[in-house]
């Protein structure tokens, strides 16, 4: 079982196991490699230990004799159980012989929904202008989405079939039903009101999109799982830079609500038309613009347009197509001196 300890941080949440592996310093080399590739906040001590501490907690490993021991500690269940799919992962991409032999000394409940899942039901789907639609969801115990991320995964069963959840493996890894029978997709949380254990997103509606064709035929009722949270949280500095397509629309809407009026800026959202969807309150001190791209108008242009604020005040945070995204944050690092520590920029959907 999960040791609920007491203590002066909020990593109440502890869980220990070990791998065999012929190398383990060297094995230990390669995480420290692969979590610098993906920025992830990696060290490692002279007595090599190694520790990853994200806003999900901490991992710890050290290398003991022909294995690697493990130690994780995080706030709240949901965020430990990442943590050990994290390790899980990162074995499986490294040393992919060596995860037969990982072993947690943690009981595992074997069989049950994974901890950062739970299930809600449809309350309600309107249409959100032409370009979207709001659903909002019901559920027990959504205490974890109110903060510690601001996405989640919406899991949408297979409409006319027995509802399949993912459950959990002998070695704490959630097992998930095929593709076709759940389908997952990553959203923002627009809105959530704990008094009423309710939460709110808003689909962007777009050609072959799975998540809006379901929301279209959606009732009031019906059965959805929600993963996480996860996906960073709202970015804090003196001068912000918010820009994207509709899919970052409501995160910048959320982003923008929970920006005090000190902070200034400028929030740039790219549309197709006239916009219909509801524009959130802007802080004082920034402002928000709105692009018609049937007119050619473009995010890139417009953030070589604009004031990015001073080195080590700043945070860019951009969200759009993936392509777009790599082309913008190579201009950022590259042009305009813009360091990963002040910016996010991410693509939130791919052409295919
Ligand atoms: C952290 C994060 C937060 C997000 N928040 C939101 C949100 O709050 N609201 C929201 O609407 N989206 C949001 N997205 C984007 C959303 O996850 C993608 O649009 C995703 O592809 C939708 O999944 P799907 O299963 O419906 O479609 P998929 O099965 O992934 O894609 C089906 C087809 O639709 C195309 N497609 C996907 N997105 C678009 C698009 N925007 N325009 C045109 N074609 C598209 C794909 O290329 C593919 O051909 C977010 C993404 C991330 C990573």
């Amino acid at each position: 079982m999960n040791k609920m300890i007491s203590g002066v941080n909020r990593h109440f949440f502890k869980a220990s196991g070990h791998f065999r592996i012929s190398e383990p310093r060297a094995f230990l080399d390669r995480v420290v490699r692969y979590c610098e590739t993906y920025d992830l906040p990696v060290s490692m001590t002279q007595a090599d230990r190694l520790a990853i501490k994200t806003n999900m907690g901490s991992v710890n490993m050290r290398p003991v004799s022909g294995a690697v021991s493990i130690h994780l500690s995080a706030p709240n269940d949901g965020a430990l159980h990442m943590l050990r799919e994290t390790v899980a992962f990162q074995i499986e991409t490294l040393e992919p012989t060596c995860l037969a032999g990982l072993e947690w000394h943690d009981e595992i409940a074997q069989g049950r929904l994974p901890p950062n899942f739970r299930m809600a039901r449809v309350v309600s789907v309107s249409a959100l202008g032409r370009s979207f639609w709001r659903l909002i969801v019901e559920g027990d115990d959504l205490v974890p989405f109110a903060w510690d991320g601001m996405h989640l995964r919406l899991a949408l069963p297979a409409r006319g079939a027995p509802v399949q959840w993912p459950r959990l493996n002998e070695r704490g890894r959630a097992v998930w039903p095929e593709p076709q029978d759940l389908h997952v997709a990553v959203y923002t949380i627009r809105d959530i009101d704990l008094s009423i254990g309710r939460l709110t997103i808003d689909i962007f509606r777009h050609e072959g999109g799975r998540t809006s064709d379901w929301a279209a035929s959606a009732v009031p009722g019906d059965a959805i799982g929600l993963i996480g949270p996860g996906g960073g949280w709202f970015p804090s500095a003196n001068h912000l830079v918010l820009a994207g397509d509709e899919t970052a629309l409501p995160a910048i809407s959320r982003i923008l609500e929970n920006t005090g009026d000190y902070v200034t800026g400028t929030a740039i959202v790219e549309v197709a038309g006239a916009l219909d969807f509801p524009l959130p309150n802007v802080p004082a001190g920034m402002s928000l613009h709105v692009l018609d791209r049937a007119n050619g108008d473009r995010l890139e242009a417009a953030l070589a347009q604009i004031d990015l604020g001073a080195d080590g005040t700043r945070h860019i945070w951009v969200a759009a197509e993936k392509g777009r995204c790599a082309a913008i944050r190579g201009d950022l690092r590259d042009r305009r001196g813009v360091t990963r520590r002040e910016s996010y920029v991410t693509g939130y959907w791919q052409k295919t």
